[in-house]
């Protein structure tokens, strides 16, 4: 039997499975991915399911791409009828045929990041809010996690009783829900959330999927939220021939790998599966087909230190391989030099191709030096999710001149391009226009329409007048029959003289831009020849809507690919180097110093991540110092790196330029974990100044930098003052990376954690 074959007992268990919840437990690389998809093979050649009844739920769309793409090698032409598909796609395809149940239309926009700020942006203004105090970031990001966990902006505002901030956060909250339904418009979170309103408020509705959808299964299950673990809940609930309720529901994850926590990925889904469906089956994988011993063991070696974890350890038959290399170079242009270096001689001798090498990075702003040095070592490569096309500030006017064609109640699309490109519409004026708006409870572009009735804008009624029949226009032309998409966007560019505008101009800039609107212009010509469906304006707005950093890789193109950890999730390469470890960047400041060890622990796992996508050779690396925020850090060695036994690492190639210090490697002797309750205390050196003692990091010659800590004269129990908070007691220090964080009893009865280098505290 072809769907069985190469495959271990265990994987074969688990495909084997048919009725009733089963959880698949396993590490990183033990075909979890390769299960699910033989899973669905088996379910409908061995036990005659109908591939309409099985729905397959992922995190990335090139996830459920190349799911898709598996089960058709195995179903063949049936396989088109399974929903494979990330949660966000798979609900707002619920929702296009759903949302009117709960007050929406069907012509409903996405908004993305850039959008909720400008609507949060107006918000702020319109509740005379100090934008200082209230930063649209925070309060999205407040509403966000309550989305998550499925709080209402009531509910929000009952729990947010006397605390002032949250009470705010509530009133924006209120605000922003209110607008966003005004719009007939979604966030991310909605999407989800709405789903599960219509589900809950319909019954007719969830039973009809509950019905549909008699298998489920849910990939990278670690990574679900409140709200996705709600909905995968409501539809997992299906009535077998006997009238029995079954949850027909496979999960399959690895907790290690948790990495989501921050987007509200609540790791308890998973650890208390089996509680919420006692009768689930549970199979765990062990053996990894996918890196060498050496590299499993430096993974198992730093996830062993998480406390919150179920018990497992990954092993493989593989032989153990190379050593893991590590290298502390001097600073963050060695670093990329060198590994562009390597990277460049391992393929000219023909060992690899480039797109076997992948350099993650623990955040976006480390790409831009490995960048220059690549391009110097004429090294074709991408880089996943820096600048995502639909970012770009020309997609955006057009897409918003499509996206106020389709659904004219968009209020922040209207605004986006009423004066782009310039028709002398001012400022005032199109306050004057919300404001009207907002009296009549109108949407921007209805307030528009009547602009005759507007009071104080005799003088620009023409211009919006000549706006609201353009757009008019357009959407006449679009309703003929036989007027394509790619008609639509000529037309746009033509009447609105777009691209003119930027010939004229001729810079290389402008050039670019036209570019990247010829691209457009490819993209909506290839969704028309490729819709499965009639091809329809929101059906492209949707699939852009979707489109998450990581599906734009194509992989056929040899070339080295650069990105964040959290990117590289599901990935695997032959070659992986991880690159900035470094205590302050990964684990990052703020988990260093949250003093919680969750967060810690959530870098932990993303390091496990990391590590586990490197097939043959694993290549770490620090740097010594480099520049970040225009300022030089020095920082030590990432605290994952001292968690790797010595005898699994080869230090190589160690830098250049020496400093005082014997411990170049920045490697502690001992292959212990630092402990921050037990690391030493600071003592006073006889001149003043403090060292650090039993320290290998910090040495003598080491930490110079004028505001590090060596010039850091008090600690514990001594008098300083601060310039802003007064005088006080310093009552705890703690080393972090090369600077101290200080906490200070302040007279004035405020206790502060600050770090020394920034708080600049006096010793009195
Ligand atoms: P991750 O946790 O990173 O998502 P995973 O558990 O989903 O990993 P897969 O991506 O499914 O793992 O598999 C890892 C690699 O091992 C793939 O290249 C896959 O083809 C291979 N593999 C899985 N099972 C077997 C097997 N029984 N025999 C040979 N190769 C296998
Ligand atoms: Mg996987």
């Amino acid at each position: 039997m072809h769907i069985l074959e190469g495959l271990n007992p265990e994987q074969e268990k688990a495909v084997k499975h048919f009725k009733g919840p089963l959880l698949i437990l396993a590490g990183a690389g033990s075909g979890k991915t390769r299960v699910l998809t033989h899973r669905i093979a088996y379910l409908i050649s061995e036990y005659n399911v109908n591939p309409w009844n099985i729905l397959a739920l992922t995190f990335t769309n090139k996830a459920a791409g190349e799911m898709r793409e598996r089960v058709d090698q195995i179903v063949g032409e049936s396989a088109g009828d399974i929903w494979v598909s990330t949660f966000h796609s798979a609900c707002v395809r619920i929702l296009r045929r759903h949302i009117e149940a709960i007050g929406y239309e069907r012509s409903f926009t996405i908004y993305d990041s850039d959008d909720q700020k400008s609507l949060m942006r107006d918000i702020l203004k319109y509740l005379q809010l100090d934008p200082k105090k209230f930063r649209e970031r925070t309060v999205l990001s407040a509403i966000s996690s309550a989305k998550d966990e499925l709080i209402s902006p009531e509910q929000y505002e009952s729990r947010a009783q006397g605390d002032y901030t949250k009470e705010i956060y509530a009133r924006c909250y209120r605000e922003y829900a209110k607008r966003l339904h005004d719009s007939n418009a979604l966030d991310f979170d909605d999407i989800i959330c709405k789903t599960i309103q219509i589900f809950e408020e319909n019954e007719d509705i969830l039973s009809y999927y509950q019905n549909r959808f008699r298998y489920i299964m849910v990939d990278e299950y670690q990574d679900t939220n409140t709200a996705q673990f709600r909905l995968i809940s409501l539809m997992a609930s299906t009535a077998d021939d006997d009238g029995t309720i079954l949850h027909n529901l496979c999960v399959v994850g690895d907790d290690d790998q948790s990495i989501y926590k921050f987007r509200g990925a609540n790791i308890y889904n998973i650890l208390n599966f089996e509680s919420q469906y006692p009768e689930t089956k549970i199979i765990k994988l062990e053996e990894n087909y996918r890196s060498t011993q050496n590299i499993l063991d430096a993974a198992n070696a730093v996830i062993k230190n998480n406390t919150v974890r179920k018990d497992k350890a990954l092993w493989t038959e593989k032989p153990k391989g190379d050593a893991i290399y590590y290298t502390r170079f001097e600073n963050e242009y060695e670093e990329s030099g060198c590994i562009a270096d390597a990277i460049a001689n391992v393929v000219s001798a023909g060992l690899a191709a480039y797109k076997d090498f992948a350099i993650l990075y623990r955040t976006n702003a480390q790409s831009r030096v490995f960048e220059e040095k690549l391009v110097l070592h004429n090294i074709p490569y991408r880089i996943v999710g820096a600048v995502n096309f639909y970012q770009r500030r020309e997609i955006k006017d057009l897409l918003a001149y499509l996206r106020t064609i389709e659904n004219g109640m968009d209020d922040i699309s209207v605004k986006r391009i009423i004066n782009v490109p310039k028709r002398g519409i001012g400022l005032t004026t199109i306050d004057r226009v919300t404001n009207y708006a907002l009296e009549h409870e109108i949407s921007f572009y209805n307030a528009l329409e009547n602009y005759e009735y507007i009071d104080g804008i005799s003088r620009s009624g023409t211009k919006l007048g000549s706006f609201v029949s353009l757009i008019d226009s357009f959407k006449r032309h679009l309703e003929e029959p036989g007027y394509s998409l790619e008609s639509l966007i000529r037309e746009i560019i033509e009447e609105t003289g777009y691209v003119r505008l930027l010939q004229e101009e001729d810079s290389d800039e402008a050039n670019g831009r036209i570019e990247n609107i010829e691209e457009l212009i490819s993209k909506i010509v290839a969704y028309e020849e490729n819709c499965e469906d009639e091809p329809t304006l929101g059906g492209f707005l949707e699939e852009v809507a979707l489109v998450a950093d990581i599906d734009n890789v194509d992989e056929s193109n040899d070339l080295v690919l650069l990105m964040t950890l959290h990117s590289a999730k599901g990935l695997e390469f032959p070659y992986v180097y991880l690159v900035g470890m470094e205590d302050g960047i990964f684990p990052g400041y703020s988990a260093i110093m949250s003093d919680n060890e969750e967060e810690i622990e959530e870098e932990r796992r993303l390091c496990y991540v990391g590590i586990t996508r490197a097939m043959k050779k694993l290549s770490l690396s620090c740097a010594r110092s480099r520049f970040r925020n225009g300022e030089q850090q020095f920082n030590r060695p990432s605290q994952f790196i001292n968690e790797i036994p010595r005898y699994l690492l080869k230090q190589s190639g160690v830098s250049s330029t020496k400093i005082s210090s014997s411990n170049t490697s920045g490697l502690n002797t001992t292959p212990l974990k630092p402990d921050k309750k037990t690391m030493p205390g600071i003592q006073k050196s006889e001149k003043g100044g403090a060292l650090f003692a039993g320290n290998p990091y910090i040495s003598k010659g080491f930490g110079t930098t004028n505001q590090s800590a060596g010039s850091v004269n008090y600690s514990v129990g001594d008098r300083v003052s601060h310039a802003r908070f007064g005088e006080g007691t310093v009552t705890e220090m703690k080393e972090v990376g090369n600077d101290y964080q200080v906490s200070v009893a302040f007279d004035n009865e405020i206790n502060r954690k600050m770090m020394a280098s920034f708080a600049k505290l006096k010793k009195i």
